[in-house]
C-alpha cells in the first residue's frame, strides 16, 4: 500500500471519453481495468470529472461556423474546440460503471465556468482559477501525485504539469492513460514533463 503522503490522481475516467463517446479517445475504456488495479494500492484517490454546461465555450457547436478541432482565439488564449462532451448530469458525463473506485476521497469537478475551459484537475485554462485541489491536497499531506486517465497529453498533461509547478512530486503512468494525440500533441506532451521534472513510468512497477 502506498503510503498516506501519496495519491493516485484518476483523470476523466468518464462514458464520452470512451469509444462510442463524444470525444472518444481510442481505448479509452482499456485503462479502467488498470485504473482499477492501481486504485487497490492506494489509501488515497481523487477522481476527476469534465463538467460542462450546455453552452460551455470549447463546443464548437457554441460559435457560429465552427468545427470541432479547429482552434480558436479566446480572451484567455488559444483553445481547441471540442464536439459536445461532458455535459453536466448527462450520462455521457458519468464516470465509466465499471470504474471501481470506492474509496475514492474527492471528485473534483472542473471546467463547470462557462467562458474557461480547464484541461488541469489544478488551474482552469486562464491560468489563474485555481479549482482548490492543490490546497486540499497539500492539507491532506500529500507530496507526491500520480497522474492516470484520459487523456495523456490533454488534461493528464495538463495536471500533472500544474501539480509540479505547486510543489508535489509528479509521475504519469503511462499505460493507465491513453491520448487523443491531435497534431503532434502526445509527443509534444511527454516533452514538457519530461521537461518539468514528471517521472513517466509504467503501472507494473506500482503493482509489484
Ligand atoms: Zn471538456
Amino acid at each position: 500500500m502506498k503510503g498516506a503522503d501519496e495519491v493516485l490522481l484518476v483523470v476523466d475516467v468518464q462514458n464520452d471519453f470512451m469509444p462510442g463517446g463524444a470525444l472518444a479517445v481510442a481505448h479509452g475504456d482499456e485503462v479502467v481495468l488498470v485504473v482499477n488495479r492501481l486504485a487497490r494500492a492506494f489509501s488515497h484517490v481523487v477522481l476527476t470529472q469534465d463538467w460542462h454546461p450546455a453552452s460551455h465555450v470549447s463546443f464548437a457547436a457554441n460559435h457560429a461556423g465552427r468545427t470541432p478541432f479547429e482552434t480558436m482565439a479566446l480572451p484567455y488564449g488559444e483553445q481547441v474546440l471540442w464536439p459536445v462532451h461532458c455535459v453536466q448530469n448527462t450520462p455521457g458525463a458519468a464516470l465509466h460503471r465499471d470504474l471501481d473506485v470506492p474509496h475514492a476521497r474527492l471528485v473534483i469537478r472542473k471546467g463547470h465556468h462557462v467562458d474557461v475551459d480547464s484541461y488541469s484537475a489544478f488551474l482552469e485554462a486562464d491560468r489563474t482559477t485555481p479549482t482548490g485541489l492543490a490546497g486540499y491536497l497539500r492539507d491532506t499531506g500529500v507530496k507526491r501525485v500520480y497522474c492516470c486517465g484520459l487523456a495523456t497529453d490533454y488534461c493528464v498533461a495538463w495536471s500533472a504539469l500544474d501539480a509540479r509547478a505547486a510543489g508535489f512530486d509528479v509521475a504519469v503512468i503511462e499505460d493507465a492513460s491513453r491520448a487523443i494525440d491531435l497534431n503532434g500533441s502526445l509527443d509534444a506532451a511527454w516533452r514538457d514533463l519530461r521537461n518539468a521534472g514528471v517521472t513517466r513510468m509504467q503501472a507494473a512497477a506500482l503493482l509489484a
